[in-house]
């Protein structure tokens, strides 16, 4: 017996297969019959074709059977494939033998629904063009971070996910109960990271990260995936390096690799290709509250949120580095900027149009007396964080790190108005089914 040699829509579109007689398996996309003709589109992972089923061409049982079946019926098809400029991708495969796999029921999703209603169907809504094309820039984001960092010597390296510990904060925790103990989920590697670079130098990791938002925005998540790197002997300037070029990096492979999917969710390719190539600026929070003050009643001290973000993003075309937030809204491991003791060693990358932040990170404290007492106002116990000063007994070194946030920066890249659609099947506040 000889096996089937299957082809891949994108082949037939990019025109490798015109005049050939092909078989291709997929889904019912689109269907409509009149008389002695079914007009279906067709799709599989690489896109979409329509298929022409005229009676007399094939079996006249697999043409009733191509009349009856509805959308999402799975199926074979065999067929010639010619140029048709009026069908959907420019191709069309004329049909001359037709086996339907699994005659789909009514499918429940029709045009125009609510967002509520996709996300109770999110398990069927993943095979819609909009979330094929997403989660396939989601798939090339996720490649380039590793390539990335590879490329530079870093070693990827996993932190646990169930901590005894807080990193970023009591308030977003969610704790987990562990046998007769209690423990949380990762807010982040970061304290694990520390520990490793004694003895790795250079790593990175990408995982999934958890925090308790209780407020709704369309940027946060409860579980996200985070892509974090710690370095040692790098100051808060090298990071910022590092993140920028990462970022243009990240662009650039989607713009090689996702091109059409870009197009199918109308996204401006040409200004994406300028920012890969553009200078990202670097600015302090302090210089980011002079700007903010000429359209809005600000005061140095407060935490840029949403409004503000969005609020300075209207001066700039590509990501923005902001450095040096007032020391009193950070994390207790974020050191003091010995030349400005008001604020800390520590920046966020906010991207243009409305994205918001997409990376942050710091330098990391190497005050245990400092990390002690800021703990002790968050009213953290000490003894559970006595295993990091370790680090900084016995032998420490200046080091930084940060965290890029994967939905944020599909997000963004993707143009797409809730951070929920860059993530498969998205847990928040409100969510955590199917
Ligand atoms: P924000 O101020 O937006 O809540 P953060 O300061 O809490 O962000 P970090 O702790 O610096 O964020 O985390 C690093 C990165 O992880 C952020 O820059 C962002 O891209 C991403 N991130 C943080 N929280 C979330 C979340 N709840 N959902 C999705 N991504 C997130
Ligand atoms: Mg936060």
């Amino acid at each position: 017996m000889t096996k089937t040699k299957w082809t891949n829509i994108k082949d037939i579109i990019e025109g490798n297969k015109t005049g050939k007689k092909i078989n291709i398996r997929g889904w019912i996309y689109r269907s409509r019959s009149s008389g002695n003709i079914v007009f279906m589109v067709i799709r599989d992972n690489g896109g979409i074709l329509q298929a022409t089923i005229k009676k007399g061409n094939l079996p006249d049982e697999d043409f009733n059977d191509a009349k009856k079946a509805l959308i999402e019926s799975s199926l074979e098809l065999e067929g010639v494939i010619r140029e048709d400029k009026r069908a959907p991708g420019g191709y069309e495969l004329k049909v001359s033998n037709l086996n339907i796999i699994n005659f789909a029921e009514k499918f429940p999703i029709v045009k125009d629904q609510s967002p509520e209603f996709l996300l109770d169907k999110r398990h069927l809504w993943i095979r819609s063009q909009y979330l094929n094309s997403i989660l396939k820039v989601r798939s090339t984001v996720v490649g380039a971070i590793h390539k990335f960092f590879r490329k530079r010597g870093y070693y990827e390296f996993d932190a646990p996910v169930l901590q005894p510990n807080q990193c970023e904060g009591g308030s977003t925790l969610f704790q987990v109960k562990y046998y007769n103990n209690k423990t949380f989920l990762s807010q982040s590697w970061q304290l694990y990271a520390e520990a490793a670079i004694f003895s790795l130098e250079k790593i990175y990791n990408m995982g999934p990260t958890f925090r308790a938002e209780r407020s709704k925005t369309s940027r946060h998540l409860s579980e996200f995936w985070m892509a974090e790197m710690e370095v040692a002997w790098a100051d808060l300037y090298d990071i910022t390096e590092i993140a920028k070029e990462e970022i243009k990096f990240i662009m650039k492979e989607v713009l090689k690799q996702n091109k059409s999917d870009l197009e199918y969710l109308n996204q401006d390719i040409k200004k994406l290709e300028k920012i890969s190539k553009s200078k990202f600026p670097t600015i302090t929070y302090t210089e980011a509250i002079n700007i903010l003050k000429k359209h809005m009643d600000i005061d140095w001290g407060k935490d840029l949120r949403t409004l503000e973000e969005n609020k300075l993003m209207e001066h700039f075309e590509t990501p923005v580095v902001v450095t040096n937030y007032p020391v009193e809204i950070m994390a207790f491991y974020k050191p003091k900027d010995p030349k400005d003791n008001k604020t800390a060693l520590c920046f966020d990358m906010i991207a243009p149009g409305g994205y918001g932040e997409i990376v942050g990170g710091s330098q990391r404290s190497l005050d245990i007396n400092d990390m002690t007492n800021r703990l002790k106002e968050m009213g953290e116990s000490i003894d559970n964080y006595d295993w990091y000063f370790d680090l900084r007994r016995y032998g420490s070194v200046p080091h930084s790190g940060y965290g890029l946030g994967v939905e944020r920066v599909v997000a963004w890249i993707c143009g797409i108005e809730n951070i929920k659609d860059a993530i498969p099947f998205p847990r928040t506040v409100l969510r955590f089914r199917p």
